[in-house]
């Protein structure tokens, strides 16, 4: 069983750990705590984490490097999910789009189980998002099943079912989302059990909702509207509902108990928008922490009654971190801000007109990736004096640290620039921008820096420590406990999960997680003898 936490810094457990008495601290006492894990790569965003989590590889290999880039061929933005030959079934209203994995260019772990274990390996996916369901499943699921915000209906894809799944569909229809219509989100514990204020520096509510507690979930009109929906993604109710399908999927297709090895993956999704919105000190934070303490908790204990405690594996994650809200960090006096990609491109666009002449020069800036439209890097790239002169004009813009060529990315894996390695290991060739930028510490990439969206305090997507260090704990059979100070990676959840299926994963960048492994006897043996030759060789 995979459990993302969208959003989830590292350092949540060390700050919150303490308000959490259920499932979070189950993980943190009783599993292999990895307190140094983080991704190794720039773009630290949620399809790529996902991706990253449920394959075993780094965007660089499984090429979702953002959660939507600038196609050059169709000249149009796609979204990592988004398929022209998919179509969305819906559970409820009717939904728009198809969406598969068909851009994930390695299979993943659920996708080696299938194909490698002879026996029947069920694949049930859920999430609040659909690039979390889709990603965490791979090329086929018995149910993948996401959240349309824009119909309020419970969808999956025909890429993984002709026909609505009917457990899922029961489900859906014995608990609406409706039924949290009218409910009030406050605080769990007393309020002086939360650190920092409620109503803290540079806030941003969504839309609806304001800076302190309660939050009423309710919409625009006296029935369920766009605006609830919406804002039930964003309340600790739409993790609470996931939990409970997925200990439904368990009972209904008896998920442990078959032939094969199954998989069960999950996203809670709705830390992210809460920490977008309200930031990473907030009660906001703090009390979706400690419901989705309990939520894990209860389906922790259904799978210990229905499975057996002895007879499954846990690995927790979360797909990125999120960055400090600048307004906070200034009143520190530390240097901090609002990068806007507009001037960017306005910039770009006024430092090319005197070289190509007037006209629109840039396709598009997708956050760090700057786009040219057909044929203008070609020429940048043969007169050095222009390149220049656009790179110049890119670091012009406040918080904007260093720009890469893509053409210097491309086989800067190895780089002794760290920054510039950690770009490279988000870099996918075609995919990725011609020109990438790196914002400087504690800075963040807007469109516009002087229109601060409602629900848009702060944001993630870097190579700082902030957005890199995530929890990865794994729990349960084959799992030694206890806190590792090791270096490791989300992508190292796969490679560890599939050694224990006895499953070889065709293409990993992550390592097996040794020495969290409880190994046999002999083996435990025969590897203490070997190191101990090998320090007298
Ligand atoms: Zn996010």
């Amino acid at each position: 069983m995979l459990l993302v936490v969208d959003q989830m810094r590292g350092d949540y457990i060390e700050r919150y750990g303490h308000q959490w008495t259920k499932g979070l601290r189950r993980l943190v006492k009783q599993g292999a705590w990895y307190r140094q894990a983080a991704y190794t790569y720039m773009n630290t965003i949620t399809c790529a984490g996902h991706s990253t989590i449920s394959t075993g590889s780094i965007p660089a290999t499984h090429g979702i490097i953002l959660n939507a880039w600038w196609d050059r061929e169709t000249g149009k933005q796609v979204s990592c999910t988004e398929d022209p030959k998919a179509q969305t079934i819906s559970y409820g209203a009717p939904a728009k789009g198809g969406h598969s994995a068909f851009r994930l260019e390695v299979p993943t772990l659920a996708d080696e189980l299938r194909a490698q274990l002879s026996g029947k390996t069920r694949v049930v996916t859920m999430a609040t998002k659909a690039r979390a369901a889709i990603m965490l499943a791979g090329r086929r699921a018995d149910a993948a099943t996401w959240f349309d915000s824009g119909s309020g209906a419970w969808v999956t894809t025909s890429a993984f079912a002709a026909a609505p799944v009917p457990f899922i569909e029961n489900f859906v229809k014995s608990h609406p989302v409706e039924r949290d219509f009218g409910k009030t989100w406050t605080r769990v514990l007393p309020e002086t059990a939360y650190l920092f204020e409620d109503a803290g520096t540079g806030e941003r509510p969504p839309a609806g909702w304001s800076e302190t507690f309660p939050h009423f979930l309710g919409g625009q009109s006296e029935k369920p509207d766009a605006q609830f929906y919406r804002l039930w993604g964003v309340s600790p109710f739409a993790d609470d509902y996931v939990g409970e399908m997925a200990a439904a999927a368990v009972d209904a297709l008896e998920l442990g108990k078959g032939r094969g090895t199954d998989y069960l993956a999950m996203s809670f999704d709705a830390l992210d928008s809460v920490g977008h919105a309200y930031g990473p000190q907030s009660h906001e934070v703090q009390d979706t922490l400690v419901r989705l303490d309990a939520t894990i908790g209860k389906l922790l204990a259904h799978l210990d009654s229905a499975v057996g405690a002895k007879n499954y594996v846990v690995a927790f994650s979360a797909d990125h971190g999120v960055a400090p809200i600048p307004e906070r960090m200034m009143r520190e006096g530390i240097e901090t801000g609002r990068t806007s990609t507009s001037e960017i491109v306005a910039r770009v666009e006024k430092a090319l007109e005197p070289l190509l002449g007037a006209g629109k020069h840039v396709a598009r800036m997708n956050y760090t990736d700057l786009y040219f439209m057909p044929g203008v890097y070609a020429k940048l790239q043969a007169d050095a004096t222009a390149m220049a002169a656009v790179r110049g004009a890119i670091s012009e813009v406040p918080g904007v640290w260093r720009t890469y060529r893509s053409d210097e990315l491309h086989s800067a894996k190895g780089a002794s620039d760290l920054l510039m390695k950690a770009a490279a290991l988000s870099y996918y060739a075609g995919r990725s921008g011609d020109i990438v930028v790196v914002p400087r510490p504690n800075w963040i990439l807007v469109s516009d820096a002087k229109t601060i969206p409602a629900g848009s305090a702060t944001t993630h997507g870097t190579s700082n420590g902030y957005d890199q260090h995530v929890p990865v704990i794994l729990m349960g059979q084959g799992i030694k406990r206890g806190e590792y100070i090791d270096a490791a990676s989300p992508a190292d959840i796969a490679p560890t999960l599939a050694y224990l299926c006895g499953i070889t994963l065709a293409r990993a960048d992550g390592r097996v997680l040794t020495e969290a492994l409880q190994l046999p006897p002999a083996v435990q043996e025969n590897s203490a003898k070997s190191s101990e030759s090998a320090k007298k060789r």
